[in-house]
């Protein structure tokens, strides 16, 4: 390939004490744990809103904030649940305890939050490399209309969801499974004409069951039987979370662009399955597709301690523990087979924790290998793939992000460096934020 050098003085537009990359639920929990910590904090945003997969990405529902017995994701996820809740944002749900999200009033509620904690948010805007000296990051680049600008921070919290800062300031990473293979994309999508009241009626029938039947018609292309499918919105509107697209990688733009045509084509294919398959769908109509694919895994960033499988149980604990969690573990299939699917079953039955039952999370999953001043949270954090596909749905995004953003607004007060951090002081911040730390 050949290369150019090309150099510029460029503003540095801001300085603040945290500076969070990326403004998923992640990001955002960090951003309001350390702004209620006396922090200056600004956002750094690609899109342009707040809430990542669960507004932009179109995921149709926050998956269980609680065990079934204790709310474990208490502090800014209960904040979030609250005010989208208040705020009429929440339909309720038939699917035991997931919440089912209306996407436009979650973005309006990550919004007022910000604006009411004073965090200054820049939408448009990618965090595309760092300035770092020693293991310190000093200033991030940021790509933008208006062209580069800088930010200089104290510390930096990447809520990128790739891990996108940690990768950029040289911490070590891991990327799939031992071959390199990620969890499929789905492009999430919005459908109309849904009668939910004759689905039930049918007795809601599994969305999987005539998978086999439709790929034998022809009316489906992709040999994938995995489907997660629609929730209920609102009245005769769907958000879906249907179809896969394999072998994309999330951290290259010409991937992406690959699997997005793909998404799009596929959902004609899909509104012909529910038409023909599903009961109370015979009318269903595709609105929209998301405007950001919806990724599920791509780097895990090394940290000082790797979450593993073994730690996927209810007495495992930690001295460093920031929350607890306990989402199965939910490998979706890298290949469109039976085998697969027959696995991801297996593993997604199997991987579960009973009621009232959850595992530790330590703050050491949020230090990456060989940096002082950053702090990563969200879907990237350091785990196995086994727990990396328990951790990351968005309840357990905004546990790692708000012990994030405490941290980091620790360090940004005085504390030397992310390793030096009072982990009894963080507890009893996190504590005094109504986490989950018993
Ligand atoms: C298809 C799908 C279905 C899912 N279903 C569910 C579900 O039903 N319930 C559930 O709870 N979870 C679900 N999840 C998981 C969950 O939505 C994500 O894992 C979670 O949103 C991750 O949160 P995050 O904050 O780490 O990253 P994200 O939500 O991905 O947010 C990252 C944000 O950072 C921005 N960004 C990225 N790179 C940069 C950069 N360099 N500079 C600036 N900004 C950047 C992005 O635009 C985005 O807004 C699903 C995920 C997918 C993909």
């Amino acid at each position: 390939m050949t290369t150019t050098t090309y150099s510029i003085d460029i503003p540095i537009r801001d300085q603040v004490d945290v500076l969070v990359c990326g403004g998923g639920p992640a990001g955002v929990a960090a951003a309001l744990a350390a702004a209620g910590q006396g922090a200056t904090v600004h956002i750094i945003e690609n899109s342009n809103c707040l809430g990542g997969m669960g507004t932009i990405g179109l995921v149709p529902a926050f998956m269980p904030f609680t065990d079934g017995v204790n709310f474990l994701a208490g502090g800014i996820g209960r904040l979030v649940l609250d005010r989208l809740e208040a705020a009429g944002g929440v339909w309720p749900s038939e699917r035991g305890t997931t919440v089912p999200i209306k996407p436009e009033v979650l973005k309006r509620v990550y919004d007022d939050l910000c604006e009411e904690a004073g965090v200054a948010v820049t939408f448009h805007a990618r965090a595309i490399d760092v300035q770092r000296q020693a293991g310190r990051i000093e200033r991030v680049i940021c790509a933008a209309k208006s062209g580069l600008f800088a930010i200089a921070a104290k510390a930096v919290v990447d809520g990128t969801g790739d891990g996108d800062i940690c990768a950029h300031a040289g911490a070590p990473f891991d990327l799939g499974d031992e071959h390199g293979a990620m969890m499929p994309t789905t492009l999430c999508s919005i459908w109309a004409e849904v009668d939910w009241q004759a689905y039930e009626a049918a007795g809601s029938p599994s969305v999987e069951g005539r998978i086999e039947e439709a790929l034998a018609d022809g009316v489906l292309s992709v040999e994938d039987r995995h489907l997660p499918g629609m929730w209920p919105t609102a009245a005769r509107i769907g958000g879906g979370n249907v179809g896969h697209c394999f072998a994309c990688d999330g951290t290259d733009e010409r991937s992406l662009t690959a699997a997005y045509i793909w998404g799009r084509r596929s959902m004609r294919e899909y509104e012909q399955y529910y038409r023909r398959y599903i009961p109370g769908h015979e009318q269903v109509e595709l609105v929209a597709t998301a405007a950001l694919m919806g990724v599920r895994e791509t780097r895990r960033i090394r940290g000082d301690y790797q979450l593993n499988s073994a730690d996927f149980r209810p007495d495992s604990s930690f001295p460093d523990e920031i929350g607890r969690f306990s989402y199965p573990i939910d490998i979706h299939l890298a290949k469109p087979d039976k085998a697969s699917f027959d696995e991801h079953k297996r593993l997604f039955t199997g991987g579960r924790l009973g009621r009232g039952e959850h595992y530790g999370i330590p703050y050491r999953i949020l230090t990456p290998q060989g940096l002082d001043n950053v702090l990563v949270a969200g879907r990237c954090v350091s785990t196995d793939r086994s727990m990396q596909a328990s951790i990351r749905v968005m309840p357990g995004c905004f546990i790692t992000g708000q012990a994030a953003g405490i941290a980091a607004a620790m360090v940004a007060a005085g504390c030397p460096d992310i390793r030096a951090v009072d982990i009894t002081d963080l507890q009893a911040r996190l504590r005094r934020l109504g986490a989950f730390l018993p």
